[in-house]
């Protein structure tokens, strides 16, 4: 079974706390007249949106040599454990996954590779004729909402991508590593999943190459 878990890994240093945020409820001046129905509607669940995602981008994993989308069963129990529609096709997934890959930052410079071309459609496979989103109607609010797996994770994207949290989630720059991470820190400084695993991994190296240097 090639799934990780990733809350066990010790490269997902989250220091951060668990917090929802609801839109367009910044105004402390203001009084809140939303009725509690529909304030319910619009609420984001960040966490919950970045989990997802973080996820999706470390179904490939350069440490232990495991690609889930090598393994469509893999892949539908992954999509199964998080309650998701499952999304059978895992070419598209892949390409999906890798092309959102390629875009985060890599450690704190720029991406690791040119990001791909624009695109308009998922894949242009006959099988994803079209992104697999909607928008509904949730109390009167219109909510992004994916129709599979792979459109879930595009929904959870896209909202991460409008709150401005899309810019955090990076890429560990250990060739040996990759792992796909949330930066919490203050000024969006941090390079590598884990100054505990790949940090001190790179201290060392860079420590052993001065020495063999001088
Ligand atoms: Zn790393």
């Amino acid at each position: 079974m090639l799934v990780r878990h990733v809350g066990g890994n010790p490269r997902d240093a989250y220091d951060g706390v668990v917090r929802t945020e609801a839109v367009g409820a910044n105004s402390a001046a203001a009084p809140d007249r939303t009725p509690p129905a529909a304030r319910k509607s619009v609420e984001l669940d960040t966490e919950q949106d970045l989990r997802l995602l973080l996820d999706f981008l470390n179904t490939c994993d350069v440490e232990t040599g495991t690609e889930l989308m090598d393994d469509p069963a893999g892949w539908q129990q992954w999509c199964a454990e998080r309650g998701l529609s499952s999304a059978p096709d895992t070419e598209a997934a892949r390409e999906i996954r890798d092309t959102m890959r390629a875009s985060v930052v890599c450690g704190s410079g720029s991406p690791r590779n040119t990001p791909p071309a624009d695109r308009t459609e998922a894949t242009g496979t006959s099988a994803s004729p079209a992104w697999p989103i909607r928008v509904v109607l949730h109390g009167g609010v219109p909510v992004l909402t994916g129709t599979d797996a792979v459109g879930s994770v595009l929904a959870a994207a896209t909202r991460l991508v409008t709150t401005g949290h899309w810019d955090r989630i990076k890429i560990c720059p250990a060739e040996n590593c990759l792992w796909a991470f949330y930066d919490r820190s203050r000024n969006r400084s941090r390079t590598w999943c884990s100054m505990r695993v790949c940090g001190n991994r790179e201290k060392a190296r860079s420590w052993r190459e001065r020495r063999t240097a001088g």
